[in-house]
C-alpha cells in the first residue's frame, strides 16, 4: 500500500500518518503546503520513519500534483488538506474557496490522470477517499434527529460550502469518469495535537493561563464529540476495506452542549492541575459568554451505524476517557503547544522533502 494523505501535517492528517506509519506497513507521502495549520512537529514520531515522505505542495498546483503522482505511484489517495476553521471562514471566504473546492477538483484531476493511464490490475485497486465534516447537513432541528449518509445537504458557514462542494465534485467524478471515490463524513474531532484555535485546546490553554474561557452565546450549541485517533482509525479501515462510490458517517455517540465541554475541561482541570494561575479560586469562574458566531449551528449528531455494521469499526474511546487523555496531553506536552503559540513551529522542518 502507498498512500498520499494530503494536509497530514494538520490535527487529523498528522494522526492519519502517525496510525499508518505505526500500524501498517504502508509508504505514506504526506502532500501539504504548511499554512498555519500544518505543523510537522505533530510528525516526530512517524518522521524518523524510512516510509515517511514529505512533499510541501499546494493541492492547487497541478504541475506539482503530477510530480508527486509520477514519483510516488500511490495505490490510495487520502484528502484531508483543506482550510477548516469556522470563524476564519466567516473573516476571510477566499482561501476556503481555493484550498477546498479549487484544490479539490485539481487533486482529482491530476489523481485522475495518473489513474486513467495505470495497467488495469493498478486501476482497478486505486482508491480515492475525500475526507468531509458533518457540518454539509446543517442544522438537526429534532432533539432525537441524527444525520444519515442520506441526509440532504444543507451547509450554513463558508466553510461547510466549501466542503459541501468538494463532496459533490467527487461524487461527480464518480459518477462521471467512473473515478474509485470513497467519502466519509465525521462529527467534530479533538485529542493531541489539535491547534489552539479550535474549542477545546482553547479552552485548556486560556484556562492554564488565567484567561477568559469564551463560550459562544448561550453555550448550547450541540456537537458530537470523536476522539481523534478513533477517526483515523475509522479513516484507514474506509480508505482500504470501503466500498467505492459508498459514504460513510463517522461519529462518537458522544453529543455534549459546549457550555458542558468547558465544564468539563475546567473541571479535569481542577484535579489534574490544581496549581492555578495567581488570583483564580476555581478554573469555572473563568467562563465568559460571547457574542454568537453568525450563522451557528445549534446541533450536529451522527448516526454511524454503517460504518459500525459493514466494516465493524467503533470507537474505542468515550467523551469521558478521551476528554481526560486531551486535558493530560495538553499538561504534558507544553513544548508543542508553546512553540505553536510563539509561532516556532513554523520554522522547524522534520522529515527529508522530496
Ligand atoms: P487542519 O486545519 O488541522 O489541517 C489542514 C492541513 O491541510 C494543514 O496541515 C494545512 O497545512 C494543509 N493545507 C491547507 N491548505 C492546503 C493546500 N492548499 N494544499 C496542501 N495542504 C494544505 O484540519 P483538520 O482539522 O485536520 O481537518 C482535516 C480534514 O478533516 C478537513 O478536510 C476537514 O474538513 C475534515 N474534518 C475535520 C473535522 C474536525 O473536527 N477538525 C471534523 C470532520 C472533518
Amino acid at each position: 500500500m502507498r498512500v498520499v494523505v494530503t494536509g497530514g501535517a494538520g490535527f487529523i492528517g498528522s494522526a492519519v500518518v502517525r496510525y499508518l506509519v505505526e500500524r501498517t506497513e504502508a509508504e505514506v507521502a504526506n502532500v501539504d503546503k504548511l499554512t498555519y495549520a500544518g505543523n510537522q512537529e505533530s510528525l516526530a514520531s512517524a518522521a524518523d520513519s524510512s516510509r515517511y515522505h514529505f512533499y510541501k505542495v499546494d493541492i492547487c498546483d497541478a504541475v506539482a500534483l503530477d510530480r508527486v503522482f509520477a514519483e510516488f505511484q500511490p495505490t490510495h489517495v487520502m484528502h484531508l488538506a483543506a482550510e477548516s476553521h469556522v470563524d476564519r471562514s466567516i473573516d476571510g471566504p477566499a482561501a476556503f474557496i481555493e484550498t477546498n473546492i479549487i484544490g479539490t477538483y485539481t487533486l482529482l484531476e491530476a489523481a485522475r490522470r495518473y489513474w486513467g493511464n495505470l495497467p488495469e490490475a493498478a486501476r482497478e485497486a486505486f482508491r480515492f477517499h475525500h475526507v468531509s465534516t458533518d457540518e454539509v447537513y446543517g442544522d438537526l432541528e429534532g432533539t432525537d434527529d441524527l444525520f444519515l449518509e442520506t441526509t440532504p445537504y444543507a451547509p450554513s458557514s463558508p466553510y461547510s460550502a466549501s466542503k459541501a462542494s468538494s463532496d459533490h465534485l467527487v461524487r461527480a467524478w464518480l459518477r462521471t469518469y467512473g473515478f474509485p471515490t470513497l467519502l466519509t463524513n465525521c462529527s467534530n474531532n479533538y485529542g493531541p495535537y489539535h491547534f489552539p484555535e479550535k474549542l477545546i485546546p482553547h479552552v485548556i490553554l486560556n484556562a492554564l493561563s488565567g484567561e477568559p474561557l469564551p463560550v459562544y452565546g448561550d453555550g448550547n450549541q450541540i456537537r458530537d464529540w470523536l476522539y481523534v485517533e478513533d477517526h483515523a482509525h475509522a479513516l484507514v479501515e474506509v480508505a482500504t476495506r470501503g466500498e467505492v462510490g459508498e459514504t460513510y458517517n463517522i461519529g462518537g455517540h458522544n453529543e455534549k452542549r459546549n457550555l458542558e465541554v468547558v465544564q468539563v475541561i475546567c473541571d479535569l482541570l481542577e484535579e489534574l492541575a490544581p496549581n492555578k494561575p495567581e488570583g483564580v479560586q476555581h478554573y469555572r469562574e473563568l467562563i465568559t459568554f460571547v457574542k454568537d458566531r453568525p450563522g451557528h449551528d445549534v446541533r450536529y449528531a451522527i448516526d454511524a451505524s454503517k460504518i459500525e455494521r459493514e466494516l465493524g469499526w467503533v470507537p474505542q474511546e468515550s467523551f469521558e476517557t478521551g476528554i481526560r487523555k486531551t486535558v493530560q496531553w495538553y499538561l504534558d506536552n507544553r513544548d508543542w503547544w508553546g512553540r505553536v503559540l510563539s509561532g516556532e513551529y513554523q520554522l522547524g522542518r522534520l522529515g527529508q522533502e522530496s
